[in-house]
């Protein structure tokens, strides 16, 4: 994982963690404000310094089935991403 520096002369900015569920892996969150990935959410995002103020759930896994149903079978999924 990387970090930046955060500049504390400005209030951080705030974000959610979004959490994406899906069938066959882990659950991870993504930082609203920068995009990064984890899978530990805490109160402030390590990379970019936004202060997390919930969780946003994004059940990727629905997707995940209508895409077996549609195609009959489920695709590496790092395909394509
Ligand atoms: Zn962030």
């Amino acid at each position: 994982m990387k970090y930046t520096d955060v500049d504390n002369s400005r209030p951080p900015a705030t974000a959610v963690w979004v959490k994406e569920e899906y069938l066959f892996e882990p659950d991870r969150f993504k930082c609203s404000n920068c995009g990064e990935w984890t899978l530990q959410p805490s109160q402030e995002c390590p990379v970019c310094g936004a202060r997390m103020t919930g969780i946003r759930k994004d059940p990727v896994w629905i997707d995940e089935i209508v895409f077996i149903e549609e195609n009959g079978v489920w695709r590496d999924p790092q395909d394509g991403r």
